[in-house]
């Protein structure tokens, strides 16, 4: 049995009630085993077709509703929560709540608590249902408690391209409930404060400055390589979510004012091999998924940076304020 609450029965009854002749779903990567299963029960339960999405999904900026317009009327979309864009088709988040034992492994983690007294939680979609208990367990515990929260986001939620919840919150540790390091790495970056990540899956506590120097130290040889390239390719992505065509015309003038070629090539998933075509280019922008420049890095033989680096490239923001990228949904254009 699943550990993620796929709410199955409140899927069937909206489409049911919307009277759903064709329903669309989707799921990210790690959720994809369940969609047969799931897909059977609604056509078992409803007088809908189901059409599965089966190209890769990595968030809510990638929601289908562009290619399946048309084919479906309805979408239901698991693992995330809405972004502040403007969806084509009618579609239901379920964010696939995780259901574990977090309280465990807060207790294991407040010894590492101990000199700290105010406390910034953070998580992604599958956690947010813990937020009140993990709150009340600290504040148990005597720690002041702090959450942010964002246009982009619900409230305490970070995304991989968002971190807009944690700023400015002025605590003196940021606990991070989650898997994976992009995250925590993100919240380290952007609040200079010592964060500690709980992996409510394996129970494993990290504190995240080790792994945020090893990643700073990966950065900083991938500039080093990139001040050598003349003649770029900036990579914008068709996914809604992350098309940021006005950013890579700038990034285009400005690679062209400092007398080098740049060229902005449109694609929807980015990987190696669809790079491999232009041989002619010996570094790249990535203006899509933040994520992909920095965890994705080992793929790639040639450079492959974020817009924030190559203004450390051009010499137009210095290495000591290095940041990540993020995309602002609220405030994108379209252009
Ligand atoms: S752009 Fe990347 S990090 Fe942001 S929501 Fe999409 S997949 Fe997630």
């Amino acid at each position: 049995m699943s550990i993620y609450d796929m709410e199955l029965k409140k899927v069937i009854r909206k489409i049911n009630s919307l009277n759903v002749k064709n329903v669309g779903l989707q799921f990210p990567e790690g959720l994809k085993m369940q969609a047969v299963a799931i897909a059977r029960e609604i056509e078992k339960n409803t007088e809908a077709n189901v059409i599965i999405s089966a190209d890769p999904c990595f968030g809510a900026c990638d929601v289908s509703d562009r290619k399946m317009n048309g084919i479906v009327d309805f979408i239901v979309h698991y693992g995330h929560t809405p972004l502040p864009l403007r969806y084509s088709i009618p579609t239901m988040f379920i964010e696939a709540k995780a259901n574990v034992n977090i309280k465990q492994y807060l207790e294991d983690a407040l010894e590492m608590l101990e000199d700290y007294s105010k406390v910034a939680i953070a998580t992604t979609a599958q956690h947010l249902h813990l937020l009140d208990e993990i709150v009340d367990f600290l504040e148990d515990h005597g720690k002041e408690v702090v959450i942010g929260s964002s246009r982009s986001t619900r409230k305490g939620q970070v995304l991989g391209c968002n971190f807009s919840s944690i700023k400015n919150l002025g605590a003196d540790v940021y606990l991070f409930i989650g898997s994976g390091n992009f995250h925590p790495l993100g919240i380290y970056m952007f609040t200079n404060s010592p964060v500690l990540a709980i992996d409510p899956y394996s129970g494993d506590i990290r504190e995240m400055s080790g792994y945020a120097d090893r990643i700073l130290r990966i950065r900083f040889a991938r500039i080093v390589k990139a001040r050598e390239v003349k003649k770029w390719g900036i990579i914008v992505s068709s996914k809604e979510g992350q098309y940021r065509m006005a950013l890579a015309k700038e990034l285009k003038k400005l690679l062209e004012d400092e007398g080098m070629e740049a060229f902005i090539l449109l694609m929807d998933h980015i990987n190696p091999d669809v790079l491999l075509p232009y041989m002619e280019l010996e570094g790249f922008v990535v203006t899509a998924c933040p994520r992909i420049a920095i965890d994705d890095s080992q793929m790639y033989k040639k450079p492959v940076i974020t817009p924030k680096e190559l203004e450390i490239v051009l010499n137009k923001r210095e290495w000591e304020k290095y940041q990540l990228d993020e995309i602002l949904f609220e405030d994108r254009y379209y252009q």
